[in-house]
């Protein structure tokens, strides 16, 4: 029965990832450690074999295995062999007494092999290979065990076609997006790879922390060039320009030619303002070096104007920025050539005193406690039921209006306060839980905290969750920790190190935003996470993109590998609330569920919901949703 579950586990576990790009040669690993989990064998490798080409042993659980997948090579002979040949499975249970490998048996049995079952890797009426199982004692195997590893095989031949399928595609498609996305003369990515580009970088921009800036270069007076030398000469300029250009760019960036002698630069990781200038700044400086250019002797001397236009944190990013970055060079142009303008459409002329002021203002709120803390519920899909709530930072300015959290935070942490802050969003959330109402004592109501990665990396923070725990009588098992991957990428030693110290004191640990970063899930591995909680963005997808549900699903179904319990963000519609559940996302958070509130309105809401009676005990496999408040806006 253990047996059985395990297996099923492992053949959605396979079914599922299949359709996702993860390399073909983890999967063959993966599936022939597992086998060796799942099946009562000592040992499992995979054989691709080509009419005409000699058999390649793509993966092996073990040396064992692979030594036998060699062996039958090397003597022309053995069950691989002919389950490949023949399509069938062939059963060897004891190799010592078998008379069908005269030349593999006796050396098979020499290095320690009791029985082998092959399997052929269906493809149609052809076969790929064959998977092989393998044993250190003689025995048969039940036809329960024979038929599941025949559909392991067929499960590994599935993959192997869709991977080579995969490959074609992208190689078809490569030659063709090449010639329509790379401009011909220059090489650089053109008007529409630029465009894709940029509408990749408005998704990222709302889902990470990016800084987006635009840099739209045009070459002063070129139409003399052309007039006076020739095209020739001109389209020689204009690839010299391309290459100087290409050499100021960075990893991440795009540099295009979208037109004549038009270049833009649409750089993503920005940490302010101030890079971006800097970048403008070496633009103009780079053609104070005149050109070589074939047929135009001496050196060709030419000035760029540039323009600049940026989009901080939070702040929308659309074809606008490349009009702002436009409009900004024709007044670069205006102003004299060969310089730079920023056009900022936030506020004119006062870009460098922008964050500061804002810091200073934000400082002196915090000091004077104007700072608030709404929550927003948590809800455990099965039952709809509130198990938790978020608690997100919020401020109104009076003069600014209501400022998105995401740019408070980074405020805070380029200013040296965020740990101030993030400390006390930590205290008010413990200290409000105390107040709030327990209708249903046995559902647990967690409190999840965000922390930024200065604040995790800061002095002492386990030391200052621990003092706060205790300060406010918290019980460490409701409080969840909230992080990015961020956490991860800068100092992965110590993040390990602190993380390990927070889970000392009994708290949980999130992965916030899931999906919008690097991703990776050898960090799940490693790092003690408890939560995964899946980006809104995928949320958004489901109904909207042809694999929107089917990426939620292998990330759930991986987490859920990896003993993790996954929380969907972002869930607006019954549609995705029925989407994700199905899919078995444990819990869910979004507006569908339930705005941010306020302290009292969610303790008020929690007094609503008095002791079930009998009949709600019976009922409670309903789900109950929690009404949208109307006073607290998103952000
Ligand atoms: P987050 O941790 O991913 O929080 C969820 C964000 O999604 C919140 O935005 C929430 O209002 C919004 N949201 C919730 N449901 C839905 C929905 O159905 N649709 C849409 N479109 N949005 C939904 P908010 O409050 O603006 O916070 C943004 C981010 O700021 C948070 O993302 C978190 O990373 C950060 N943040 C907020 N408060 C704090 C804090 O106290 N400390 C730290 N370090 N970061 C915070
Ligand atoms: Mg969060
Ligand atoms: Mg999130």
């Amino acid at each position: 029965m253990v047996q059985e579950a395990k297996l099923s586990a492992a053949l959605s576990e396979f079914a599922r990832t299949m359709v996702t790009d993860f390399p073909i040669q983890a999967i063959l690993d993966h599936l022939v450690e597992r086998i060796v989990d799942v099946m009562p064998v000592t040992g499992a490798g995979v054989t691709l074999i080509s009419p005409g080409l000699a058999p390649r042993y793509v993966a092996a659980s073990n040396d064992a295995a692979l030594r036998f997948e060699q062996l039958q090579t090397e003597v022309g002979q053995g069950p691989c062999l002919v389950a490949y040949e023949t399509g069938q499975a062939v059963a060897v249970p004891d190799v010592a007494t078998d008379e069908r490998f005269p030349r593999f048996a006796p050396l098979a049995a020499d290095s320690g092999l009791a029985a082998a079952f092959t399997f052929p890797l269906r493809h149609g009426d052809g076969r790929l290979g064959a998977l092989d199982l393998y044993r250190d004692t003689p025995g048969p195997l039940n036809p329960r065990d024979l038929a599941a590893a025949q559909t392991l095989a067929d499960v590994a031949a599935a993959y192997l076609l869709n991977a080579q399928a995969r490959e074609e595609a992208r190689e078809a498609s490569d030659g063709f997006r090449r010639s329509s996305l790379y401009d011909s003369l220059t090489g650089l990515p053109n008007r529409v790879l630029l465009q894709q580009r940029l509408e990749h970088a408005a998704l990222r921009a709302r889902r990470s922390h990016a800084h987006v800036g635009v840099l739209f270069i045009d070459l002063d007076d070129f139409k003399r060039v052309n007039d006076t030398h020739g095209h020739r000469v001109g389209d020689q300029l204009l690839c010299a320009v391309a290459q100087r250009l290409s050499s100021l760019s960075r990893p991440g960036d795009t540099l295009a030619r979208v037109y004549g002698d038009e270049f833009v630069f649409l750089c993503e990781d920005m940490r302010g303002v101030a890079d971006i200038e800097t970048l403008a700044t070496r633009v103009v400086e780079s053609f104070a070096v005149p050109f070589v250019v074939e047929g135009a002797e001496p050196k060709m001397a030419v000035t760029a104007s540039v323009g600049l236009a940026y989009a901080g944190l939070g702040e929308e990013v659309s074809d606008q920025l490349l009009d702002n970055a436009d409009a900004a060079m024709y007044q670069a142009k205006r102003n004299g050539r060969g310089r730079h303008f920023v056009l900022d459409i936030r506020e004119p002329q006062q870009t460098k005193e922008h964050h500061p002021t804002l810091a200073q203002d934000l400082k002196d709120a915090f000091v004077h406690d104007k700072l608030d803390l709404v929550y927003q519920p948590i809800v455990r899909t099965v039952d709809g039921r509130v198990i938790g709530v978020e608690a997100l930072l919020r401020w109104i300015d009076p003069a600014r209006g209501s400022i998105p959290a995401r740019t408070l935070i980074d405020v805070a942490e380029r200013n040296g306060f965020i740990s101030q802050i993030g400390a006390w969003v930590l205290e008010r959330a413990c200290s409000d839980r105390a107040g709030w109402p327990r209708p249903h004592p046995d559902t647990p109501l967690d409190v999840s905290v965000n922390v930024s990665a200065q604040q995790l990396m800061g002095r002492d923070f386990s030391g200052t969750v621990a003092a706060i725990l205790d300060r406010t009588a918290m019980d460490p098992a409701a409080l969840v920790l909230e992080m990015t991957e961020g956490i991860f990428i800068d100092d992965a030693g110590r993040a390990i190190t602190v993380l390990a110290d927070l889970k000392e004191l009994g708290v949980r640990l999130a992965l916030d935003d899931f999906g919008t970063g690097y991703s990776s899930l050898s960090y799940l591995r490693q790092f003690p996470v408890d939560i995964i909680k899946i980006d809104q963005g995928f949320t958004a997808d489901i109904g909207r993109e042809l694999f929107g549900t089917v990426i939620i699903g292998a990330v759930t179904n991986l987490a859920h590998v990896l003993g993790l319990s996954v929380t969907a963000e972002g869930v607006e519609t019954a549609e995705q609330r029925e989407a994700i559940t199905a899919i078995g996302c444990e819990n869910a958070q979004g507006f569908f569920f339930g705005q941010p509130m306020s302290n009292d309105e969610f303790t008020a809401q929690l007094a609503a919901q008095r002791a079930p009676t009998r009949f709600q005990r019976q009922m409670s496999t309903l789900p109950i949703t929690l009404h949208r408040s109307a006073g607290i806006s998103n952000g």
